[in-house]
């Protein structure tokens, strides 16, 4: 029998709102979106955060394999969890299906995603109303404690801790179980068990990171959100296998995020910061979990043969070091030829020397891991890098 494959993708990561400040590009500056696509080929969208509108640019270029029905749990109803929506230009045609999940707010009462939808759609606040809309769309109700199949995949909903409610779910598939609890702050017994319950032996536990333990102490307590260090503690006590750092706060630089996810790793095994563009996959129970970051976006690449020194840290966390060539160099990256596994989202120091007319000179950039192909015991691998300053 296959392996049973589900493959997620992250198209939006960013908290509260929408970043475009360069010293955030590399993790991101759309707001919460995620895909899912389990093994029998149900599709799931986790939030309509400003990452959908990729999502639906790219809809017509996977249409072949695209399912005809598409199931979206909205967590909440805050504008970075909803703003992409008129955007999703596949809600623009007949021919889609889409099914939509979440809760009766008590302050919107009956129908709350509805209209959440007509709400963002009207005059004077968007040029054309919601008859233009032509996707069918069918809208679920569902409450914290409810659970409910959709394919051969059960997915659970629990409240987290966040002001005016939110939802955490758990979608287990065949290949796995994938926890998306964004938006959460401790400190609440009650739903502090109830995160418990939601996380308990994930496979992947996405879990609010947006603040520091020491803001989420001081300044930003009762914002309702979450640290590195609460989803460890978390994950350590239910089990889970791999944490993913997400809902980076808008005022946090790359750097910080760099700065967040190596305390996060020097505390767990299996951690990764939420980076758009990111998808990760779930194999058969027991495999570990596969992740992919998008390499430079724009940059054009030429080809080059640099000598070069290279300092890291492996996959297993040991520091290393190695003589060995850089090829294909751009401006914002790099591919280097190592034999070393370099672990993704670690950083690389890159030391290329030339020869100029002055004699050897070294130029030192700091890198950032962003794929490594070919990690085999055989053969050096290709290690993609991001410059990062
Ligand atoms: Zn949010
Ligand atoms: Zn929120």
């Amino acid at each position: 029998m296959p392996t049973p494959i589900a493959k997620l993708n992250f198209w939006g990561v960013r908290g509260s709102t929408p970043t475009v400040d360069p010293s955030t590009w590399r993790y991101g500056g759309n707001t919460p979106c995620l895909e899912l696509t389990a093994p029998d080929g149900t599709h799931l969208i986790l939030d309509c955060g400003t990452g959908l509108r990729m999502l639906g640019n790219r809809w017509d270029g996977a249409a072949g394999n695209r399912p005809t029905q598409t199931h979206i749990l909205v967590s909440h109803y805050h504008w970075d969890h909803i703003q992409g929506i008129p955007f999703f230009a596949p809600l623009y045609a007949e021919n889609n299906e889409f099914h939509f999940y979440s809760f009766r707010s008590k302050f919107l009462g009956s129908d709350s995603l509805r209209q959440v939808f007509e709400a963002q759609m009207a005059t004077p606040y968007f040029p054309v109303d919601m008859s233009v809309m032509s996707a069918k769309r069918r809208f679920k109700e569902i409450d914290g404690g409810e659970t409910f199949t959709i394919g051969e995949n059960k997915i659970t909903a629990h409240w987290v801790n966040h002001p005016q409610g939110c939802l955490g779910y758990r979608i287990e598939t065949p290949a796995g179980t994938v926890v998306y609890a964004t938006d959460n702050e401790p400190g609440d017994k009650k739903l502090d068990e109830s995160l418990k319950k939601l996380a308990a032996g994930a496979d992947i536990f996405i879990n609010d990171a947006q603040f520091t333990p020491e803001q989420l102490q001081s300044a930003k307590k009762g914002w309702g959100h979450s640290s590195w260090r609460e989803g460890v503690n978390t994950a350590r006590q239910c089990g889970a296998k791999t944490l993913v750092l997400f809902h980076h706060d808008p005022d946090s630089s790359d750097r910080k995020v760099d700065a967040i996810l190596r305390h996060a790793r020097e505390e767990f095994d299996s951690v990764f910061a939420a980076s758009e563009g990111m998808v990760v996959t779930l194999g058969a129970p027991g495999d570990p979990v596969q992740a992919h970051m998008p390499g430079t976006r724009t940059a054009l690449r030429r080809e080059a043969r640099f000598r070069a020194k290279v300092c890291g840290v492996t996959e297993g966390g040991k520091p290393f070091e190695e003589e060995t060539e850089v090829r294909d160099l751009s401006i914002q990256g790099a591919l280097i030829l190592l034999k070393h596994h370099p672990r993704l989202q670690s950083e690389l120091e890159v030391t290329m020397k030339t020869s100029g007319t002055n004699g050897v000179q070294a130029m030192s950039l700091h890198g950032y891991v962003v794929r490594v192909e070919g990690a085999s015991d055989k053969g050096p691998s290709a290690v993609g890098v991001v410059f990062a300053d």
